[in-house]
């Protein structure tokens, strides 16, 4: 097994910062945005993206989580996802801007799930995506608003995102 840095620590805390920027621009500022992590790596990445943006402007951008559990058959080499729908969002998503956030971005699937997920508490202004890697292989028309790094995978690649101990992001690793 081959193992490729895509991103390294440095290169985690830049990707982030840009989107943060990125997010500002599109969405003129923070005002009625809220972070939606899909758990568990989606959610730390969000609380990451919180904090720059609150770096940037100054205001505390509320962060909620949403859980989509995976029930896969890769033996089969087809899998399917079903949203067990457990939202944790402390804010009510009407007419609010959206932004949800995930460590990679495969089928979209996942995504399709937790916009249903989501759209089931009430009725956002919009929903935008922010992934941290985008490694292609989409079932779904659904692309990312934001993307931290574009890699293009076989699908039997893996692409490892780590956390330290205090759910930092640390590094980007693509497994062969
Ligand atoms: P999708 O639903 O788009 O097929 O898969 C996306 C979800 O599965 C994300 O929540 C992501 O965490 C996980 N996932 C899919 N492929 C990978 C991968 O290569 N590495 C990691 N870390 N997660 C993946
Ligand atoms: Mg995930």
């Amino acid at each position: 097994a081959e193992n490729t840095v895509i991103l390294d620590g440095t290169g985690v805390k830049r990707a982030l910062t840009r989107i943060a920027h990125e997010v500002l621009e599109k969405n003129k500022g923070v005002e009625g945005l809220v972070l939606v992590g899909i758990r568990t790596g989606g959610v730390y990445l969000a609380q990451e993206l919180g904090d720059r943006l609150n770096e940037i402007e100054g205001v505390e951008v509320p962060v909620g989580a949403v859980d989509i559990t995976m029930y896969r058959d890769d033996i089969k080499g087809h899998h399917e996802h079903l949203p067990v729908g457990k939202t944790e969002l402390p804010f009510s998503v009407e007419g609010k801007r959206v932004v949800l956030v995930d460590d990679v971005l495969f089928t979209g699937r996942t995504i399709r799930a937790a916009m249903d997920a989501i759209i089931d508490q009430g009725r956002p202004s919009c929903i935008q995506l922010a992934v941290l890697v985008d490694r292609g292989h989409r079932d779904l028309p659904i692309r990312a608003d934001f993307v931290g790094r574009n890699v293009p995978t076989s699908r039997s690649e893996n692409i490892m995102v780590a956390f330290d101990a205090d759910n930092k992001p640390t590094e980007v690793i693509l497994q062969k």
